[in-house]
C-alpha cells in the first residue's frame, strides 16, 4: 500500500514537472523545418501571424525571368510569396519603366511555406515582403552564376574609401531610383518600404510638400543595397496580423538626428576596465510560437508555384493611389 502512494505520488510529480516544462524546448527550431522546405503548401492563398512570427499557405513562385524582372540568388529558393505580392512586384517591374527603372533584380521574397529562415531577414516570414535590388536590370540576361555573384550598388557616398551611412552618394541615386520607390510606395497594398535613412532624407528633400506616399517609406538600418517592399495583409487572410499604421512622415528634425546623431553618432569609447555589454542571444522561433495553422502549413502536400498565372489574376490590378504625385524639386 505505501509503496503504491509513494509510486502515486512521484507519478503526479511527474505529471506536475511535464505539465509546467515549456513545451516548445522539446522542439526543433522552425527555421530548420521551414528552411527544409523546397515547394509550397498546396492550400488556399493565406497568411498566418506577422511578417516576423509567421507562415504562409498556397505560396506561389516569381518565375526566375520576366520581361521586366530577374530573380536573384536562385539557390535560396525564396522567391515564394502570396500571389499578391508576386502580382505587386511584376506590376512594380511593369510600372518602373515608365519612371526609367530598366526592370527589377528581385532578392528574397519568402520560403516556400514562409517561416523563420535558417540565415537573414527578421521578417519575410508571411510571404508579404520584397527585396527589390537598387540596381537596374541590366538589358542582358544573367547567368545562374551570376545571379549568385554579382553584387549590388551600395547608394551611400564614401569617405576616406569606406561607405559612410551619413551621406547618400546622389550621382548614383538617380531621378530614377527616386522614382521606383515613389512607384512602389505609391501602391495601395504597400503599407510601407524601407530604405537607408540618407534615401528617406533625400526624399523628404525632393518632396516637401509631403505626398501620402512618402510616409510609408521608412528609414531603416541597412538597405542602401535594396530597397524593401511590404505589403499589408491580403483580403481574405483573417489570420494575418496586420500591423500599426506608420506614425508621421519621418523626415522630422527629431528623426533625423535620432538616425545621424545617435544611431550613426560617433560611438563611445568604453571607459578602461569596463565590461562589455552583454549580448542576449535571441531565442529560436519554435513551432509553439507560430500561429498554430503553420503546423498545417507546415504538413500539408506540395505544390511547385506552377499555377501561378491563374492564380495571379485574381489579384490584379494592384491599383495605384488616385492623386497624382507632386513633382519632385529640382
Ligand atoms: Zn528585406
Amino acid at each position: 500500500m505505501v509503496r503504491r502512494l509513494v509510486a502515486l505520488a512521484a507519478f503526479s510529480i511527474l505529471i506536475g514537472l511535464t505539465g509546467l516544462m515549456p513545451a516548445h524546448s522539446a522542439e526543433p527550431a522552425a527555421k530548420r523545418l521551414f528552411g527544409a522546405k523546397k515547394d509550397g503548401a498546396a492550400m488556399p492563398a493565406a497568411v498566418f501571424g506577422s511578417y516576423a512570427k509567421g507562415c504562409v499557405a498556397g505560396a506561389i513562385k516569381l518565375e526566375n525571368d520576366g520581361p521586366t524582372w530577374q530573380a536573384m540568388r536562385l539557390s535560396r529558393n525564396r522567391h515564394w510569396a502570396h500571389p499578391e505580392l508576386i502580382a505587386t512586384v511584376k506590376q512594380l517591374s511593369r510600372d518602373g519603366k515608365k519612371v526609367g527603372w530598366n526592370g527589377l533584380m528581385v532578392g528574397d521574397l519568402t520560403q516556400p511555406r514562409g517561416g523563420p529562415m535558417l540565415s537573414g531577414h527578421a521578417s519575410h516570414q508571411a510571404g508579404l515582403d520584397a527585396d527589390v535590388w537598387l540596381t537596374p536590370m541590366p538589358n542582358k540576361r544573367l547567368t545562374y552564376k551570376e545571379r549568385e555573384q554579382l553584387s549590388a550598388t551600395s547608394m551611400l557616398a564614401t569617405r576616406n574609401g569606406k561607405l559612410t551611412n551619413h551621406k547618400l552618394n546622389t550621382r548614383r541615386f538617380t531621378k530614377a531610383h527616386a522614382g521606383i520607390i515613389r512607384t512602389a510606395a505609391q501602391y495601395r497594398n504597400v503599407e510601407r518600404i524601407f530604405v537607408h535613412p540618407t534615401i528617406k532624407r533625400e526624399l523628404c528633400r525632393q518632396f516637401p510638400k509631403r505626398p501620402a506616399w512618402l510616409k510609408k517609406v521608412r528609414a531603416q538600418f541597412g538597405h542602401h543595397y535594396h530597397f524593401h517592399v511590404r505589403i499589408g495583409c491580403p483580403k481574405g487572410s483573417s489570420g494575418c496580423k496586420p500591423q500599426r499604421a506608420v506614425p508621421s512622415y519621418g523626415c522630422d528634425k527629431a528623426t533625423m538626428d535620432y538616425w545621424f546623431k545617435v544611431a550613426y553618432g560617433p560611438r563611445r569609447k568604453p571607459k578602461p576596465g569596463a565590461k562589455p555589454p552583454k549580448i542576449r542571444k535571441k531565442r529560436d522561433i519554435r513551432m509553439s510560437d507560430l500561429p498554430r495553422q503553420c503546423r498545417a502549413v507546415l504538413t500539408a502536400s506540395g505544390n511547385l508555384g506552377s499555377q501561378a498565372n491563374t492564380v495571379l489574376s485574381a489579384y490584379q490590378p494592384v491599383g495605384r493611389v488616385a492623386t497624382p504625385s507632386p513633382r519632385p524639386k529640382k
